[in-house]
Order: structure tokens, then sequence, then C-alpha cells
């Protein structure tokens, strides 16, 4: 008699939601378990995987990797749609297009999103890197100005947040603007980083003072210790009164767990994130795993994982392996990453890179931009050759130190 298809679902194909998926099959084909025994399916609400962190570059070139070329010599099934809510009860999932899924076990990788608080104007006169699409929107926002009549701010940008995101954005712009702008309105462009912080970077320990050096020199004006009123098409206005003229805001406000997980029956911290077991197994959920912005692991045994790319592969990863070994009865393997590096890029001035939780500064200049060139162009990119044995070998659960600590220092 023919047994029933068990199936894995995977929601997101992000950094640990395509990653999970690849772990799955990879477990799957090492223990030869044929597709009409488990199968594995991503859910996305794109056809592609997004270098979510390159969204602060342009051109976006190359930034978005066809699902169908990754994930279809891998084995796995994709859907393309949004998943609209999950009954971990029934163990079902209801999409947007109205599909339905069962599931034997779940990875729930939907990511994270831009935080929007309730800023009068934000939702209508801002801007964001947070998405391919929001990234684009800019650029082509910005590539218009030129053709906008002459107006106080035409040329300036007020980026609000000054994360990481926000200071890798800001130091790209001046040089971004200077070529959309032309040579004559040199000395109109101006870009504005404002944070509530005491100082520009606060958190970022010994690049800190290499973070001010860079974007002083890029031109950017650092405004720490304000916060933002309100916004408007002509600008922003800060508390205590003073606006800014501006034709492009850009809100980097940080960053929220997917809504979804909201419908885990589960408590979630501050940021929205499930709380997962060493085996990426969402705390009292039965079948159900979670990875990436959306999962809180101690990823050292004591420190809470990053919402980061750093953290989301290998979580990814380990999750796909192990909801496979759950599933089949076999032992599963704990993740455990017990360094942390930073690396941050600075625009045409290079970047800065740290080691350690408390951000020891490693190198800096052109060194660190070499480095953060080869993980953003290569190292976090799947195998994109079509070759199934490369791409279920990149899947394997293992966790691999910075390859760059010793080369790239000083
Ligand atoms: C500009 C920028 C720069 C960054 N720089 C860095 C960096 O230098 N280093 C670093 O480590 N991290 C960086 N990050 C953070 C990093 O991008 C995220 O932590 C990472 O993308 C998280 O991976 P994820 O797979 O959890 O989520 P995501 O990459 O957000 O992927 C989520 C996926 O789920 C899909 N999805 C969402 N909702 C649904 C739904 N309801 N149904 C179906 N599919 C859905 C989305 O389409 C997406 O494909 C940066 C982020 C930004 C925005």
């Amino acid at each position: 008699m023919a047994t029933e298809t068990k199936r894995i679902v995977v929601i997101g194909a992000g950094f640990a939601g395509l990653w999970s998926a690849l772990g799955a099959a990879r477990k799957l084909d090492e223990l030869r378990v044929p597709p009409e025994q488990v199968d594995v399916t991503v859910i996305n609400s794109k056809p592609y995987h997004s270098i979510r962190v390159r969204n602060y570059e342009q051109p976006l070139d190359g930034t978005l990797v066809p699902l169908a070329d990754v994930l279809g010599p891998a084995g796995v099934n994709s859907i393309l749609d949004t998943v609209h809510s999950i009954d971990t009860h029934n163990h079902r999932i209801v999409c947007e297009a109205g599909q339905t899924l069962t599931y034997d076990r779940l990875i729930l990788a939907a990511g994270s999103e831009l935080v929007r608080p309730a800023i009068p104007g934000l939702q209508d006169h801002s801007f964001d890197v947070d998405t391919f699409d929001g990234a684009t929107r800019l650029n082509q926002h910005l590539l218009h100005l030129p053709h906008t009549a002459a107006s106080p701010g035409r040329f300036t940008v007020a980026v609000i947040g000054a994360g990481l995101t926000g200071i890798e954005l800001a130091a790209e712009l001046p040089a971004r603007l200077r070529a959309i702008a032309g040579d004559d309105q040199r000395e109109t462009i101006r870009v504005i980083l404002a944070d509530r912080s005491a100082r520009i970077g606060q958190a970022m320990g010994g690049a800190q003072p290499v973070i001010e050096e860079a974007l002083t020199a890029e031109g950017v004006e650092l405004r720490p210790g304000v916060s933002l009123e309100a916004v408007s098409s002509q600008g922003v206005q800060l508390a205590g009164g003073e606006h800014i003229d501006a034709a492009t805001v850009v809100w980097c406000g940080g960053m929220r767990a997917n809504a979804l997980t909201e419908q885990l029956p589960v408590p979630r911290d501050p940021s929205g994130r499930v709380p997962v077991d060493t085996y990426l197994r969402v705390d009292s959920l039965p079948d159900v795993f979670a990875a990436g912005d959306c999962a809180r692991i101690l990823i050292d045994g004591e420190r809470p994982s990053v919402m980061s790319c750093q953290h989301s592969r290998p979580m990814g990863r380990h999750a796909g392996h192990n909801a496979v070994c759950d599933l089949l009865g076999l032992p599963m393997l704990p993740l455990h990453i017990d360094w942390y590096t930073t690396i941050l890029d600075l625009g045409p001035w290079g970047a800065v890179y740290t080691e350690g939780w408390e951000r020891r500064l490693a190198s800096q200049g052109e060194a660190a931009k070499a480095t953060k060139r080869i993980i953003n162009c290569e190292r976090i990119y799947p195998p994109r050759n079509g070759n199934r044995d490369d791409i279920l070998q990149a899947a394997a659960p293992v966790v691999q130190a910075p390859p760059y600590t010793i080369r790239d220092k000083g």
C-alpha cells in the first residue's frame, strides 16, 4: 500500500527560508529519501531570493536570484504566494490566493519588516531601503530630482535613523547624488543623518569614531540627539521645532519580526520574535521550527541572535536539517555560534570591520571594503550555476568561522 507523502513547508525564501529549504533537501538527499516520501515546499511572496543586505547600494542588478534557479535543481517545490494564516492546531496554512496547505513540519522564516511608527507624514512622504522594491522606488525618485523645479532642499536627503542601514545608506548618498545632480549642483547637495541617540553609531563600539570620520569625510552632516516629529513633502520637522527642507526623506528606524509570528500561540520578544531552542524548534509548539529574523535563539548559549544575514543563514541550514531529522526520528544538530562580527560599508571611504560582541575594531578603509565586497557579492549568495551537488553541498549545517579575520586585519 502506498504511504502518504510527508510535507515540510517553509514560509519565506530569504536568507533563513532559502537555506532552510536547501538544508532539508540536502539532508533528504544524504539519507536517500525519495520525494514521494518527503516533499519540501517553499511559499514565498516573490519569485526570487533577495540579497536584501545590498539594498543600500545602486545599481541593484544581480541582487535578485530567481528561486527556480536554486530550488529547482535541489528538488524543492515553490509556491509564489503570500501566507495569510497559520493554524498550528490543524497543521494548516492558508495563502492569500486561497490555496490551503497542510504540513508535517513547518519552518517559519518570513523575516522582518521596517518598523513604521505613527509619526505624522511618515507613511506618505518617506522612502526606505528595506526591500528591493523600496530601494528601487527611492532610486527612481532620486534620478527624477534634476527634472523637478528648483526648490530649497531639492538635492537634500534626510536619512532618519542611524543604525547600520542608515549609516550605510548615508555614506553612499553624497557620491550618488553628485552623479545624479551634476557638477553645477554640487553645492546644493546635502545628506543629513539624524538619530535620537547621543552619538552617531553609538552601538558600534570600536568602530564608532571610524564611522564619524568616514561620514564626515564623505560630507554627511551628522545630527545626533534629535527626534523626528513629522514628515511632509517639503522635508522634516524635528522635536524642538527645527524644520529641514528636504525633497527626500529616508526612514531607517529599525526592523521588527514579520507579523505572522503573532499567529503562533507563544510569547514573543520585544522585536516580535518567537523563541526557539538550540534545534530551532519553537518553544512548546510541536512540529514548528523558526529561523532568521522571525526567531530568537540563544546563539552562543547566552546571547540572543541578532536580526542579521550572519545569523539567518546558519539558523536556516540547521532548521531545515533538523526538521528532516525530527520528522524521521533521527538525532538533531544543535546550533552554536561563538563568534560575532560586524562589517559596515562606508561608501567610497571604505568600510569598517569589527570582531566580538563588544565590536573591537579589526580593520577599516579599503581593506575592510574588500571584505565587504566579498561578503555582499559572493559569500552570501547561493550557487547560481544550477548544479544540484554544489547547491546541496552549500546547505550543509556547518558554521563557518569568518575566513577574513586574519587576512584583512590592520
Ligand atoms: C539595507 C539593509 C542592509 C542590511 N545589512 C546587513 C548586513 O550588512 N549584515 C547582516 O547580517 N544583515 C544585514 N541586514 C539584515 C538582513 O537583511 C536580515 O537580517 C535578513 O534579511 C533576515 O533574513 P530572513 O530570511 O529572516 O528574512 P528576509 O530576508 O526578510 O526574508 C523573508 C522572506 O519571506 C518572504 N515573506 C514575508 N512574508 C511572507 C508571507 N506572509 N508569505 C510568504 N512569504 C513571505 C519575503 O518575501 C522574503 O523573501 C540588512 C538589512 C537591510 C534592509
